[in-house]
């Protein structure tokens, strides 16, 4: 047996699994990440940041060190992939910042898990292991224990798990069934910038709304990349994550759309693809000593570009109510999920609804151009106070 009884086990070393680990540890309280993979990474994809979660990374130390590298968009442009136009435009300085206190940024994800990771090496209170699959979970009352596949059995006084949308810890708390398939999938592809369209390399985060399908790029890394997304409608049931794209398939679902977009996708070949999945929003995570974190505890479409930092918000609300749990891991995790849940919820359920407004045809495509065509970016503001204000 290793690890330590006084020690947190985290399943899972993502972006809420590091986040965890360090918002722990700035409590004073150890942790020990376990990893499947063969090294800790992520995806060479982009990713969204709200003002929401650099409210977080300043509690976290991790501000200055995700700025570095982050792109400050000027705007949130929706365009109409049928008529080329302008839907509405969200600016992101001036009345944005005042009101919300914080930026809102697109990064890759490699940098910002790197930055995290960084701060957990330099952490002597964040243990971090690969290549440890957990495959077995029991709560013995006074601690936790883990197997891990090819490796000695592991214990720790309570158990984190940040496993992601199939979650093992998951099925062992609640025996859940598998996630809700969308009939949505993403296409996932990064470009050099001079191989994306030059009339197009705008600095906005920036949405393509056609029918059934919608398409958003930023820009990456001093824009000298565009991170693509394109969604669309699709039967594939498998479980994907991660696998190669078919670039046909993907040009017939946008054959509908304008030129602009569409010059857009022609231009990549490597497409990675993600069946999109999702839960019911649900008020328990945690059982005794062991809770659920970031996708494992509330997995949603991408839609509102949160998923990650709900993650990061669910960590330092984690490490809050730990600290102030004086050792009482079963309460703090209650604690936690009551203060969670609802928020998480929100946005589970809202981003259901933000897909059928960007994949919207005939009178509700119509509907939805007049309705945000018309709304003043304070309305805009307004809307997303709740979200972008929290938690
Ligand atoms: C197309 C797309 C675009 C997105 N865009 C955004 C965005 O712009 N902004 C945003 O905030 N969010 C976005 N998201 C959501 C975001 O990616 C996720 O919500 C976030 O990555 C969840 O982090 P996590 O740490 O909870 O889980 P994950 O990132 O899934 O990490 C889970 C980790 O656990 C490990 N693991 C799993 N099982 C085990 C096991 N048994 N033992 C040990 N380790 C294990 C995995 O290897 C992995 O490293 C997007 C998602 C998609 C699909």
């Amino acid at each position: 047996m290793t690890g330590s009884a006084g020690e947190v086990l985290i399943v899972g070393g993502g972006i809420g699994g590091l986040a965890a680990a360090l918002a722990l540890a700035q409590g004073g309280v150890a942790s020990r990440v376990l990893e499947q993979a063969s090294r800790f990474g992520e995806i060479g994809a982009g990713i969204q940041l709200g003002p929401n979660v650099f409210r977080m990374f300043d509690r976290l130390g991790l501000r200055d060190r995700v700025a570095e590298k982050a792109v400050f968009v000027d705007s949130l442009v929706m365009m109409d992939s049928l008529s080329g136009e302008e839907v509405t435009r969200v600016p992101l300085r001036g009345a944005y910042r005042e009101r919300f206190g914080n930026p809102y940024a697109v990064t890759h994800r490699a940098d910002m898990h790197g930055a995290m990771l960084d701060a957990c090496r330099q952490s002597p209170l964040v243990a971090l292991e690969h290549s440890r699959r957990v495959a077995a979970i029991e709560d013995r009352g006074d601690r936790v224990q883990v197997t891990v596949e090819d490796g000695a059995p592991l214990e720790g006084a309570a158990l984190i798990g940040a496993d992601g949308l199939w979650s093992r810890t998951r099925a062992y708390l609640f025996g859940d069934e598998q996630p809700r398939v969308s009939g949505h999938v993403a296409y996932r592809a990064v470009l050099p910038a001079d191989a994306f369209p030059e009339d197009l390399r705008w600095n906005s985060a920036t949405l393509w709304a056609g029918p059934r399908n919608h398409l958003v790029h930023y820009p990456l890394r001093n824009a000298e990349l565009f991170n693509i997304v394109s969604v669309f409608h699709s039967d594939t049931y498998v479980e994907g994550w991660n696998e190669p794209g078919d670039r046909d398939l993907l040009m017939r679902r946008f054959e509908a759309v304008g030129a602009r977009p569409t010059g857009i996708l022609e231009r990549v070949s490597d497409w990675r693809m993600w069946v999109l999945c999702d839960r019911e929003p649900t008020a328990v995570w945690s059982k005794g000593r062991v809770t659920l974190l970031g996708d494992a505890a509330h997995p949603m479409l991408q839609y509102f570009a949160q998923g990650a930092c709900m993650a990061v918000e669910d960590a330092v609300c984690l490490a809050d109510k730990v600290a102030a749990g004086g050792g009482d891991f079963q309460a703090a995790f209650k604690a936690y999920e009551r203060q969670r849940y609802l928020r998480t919820g929100r946005v589970q359920l809202m981003a259901r609804f933000l897909g059928d407004v960007y994949h919207a045809e005939g009178v509700a495509r119509e509907l939805r151009n007049q309705m945000l065509g018309r709304r003043t970016p304070r309305q805009a503001n307004d809307g997303l106070g709740w979200l972008y204000g929290g938690p």
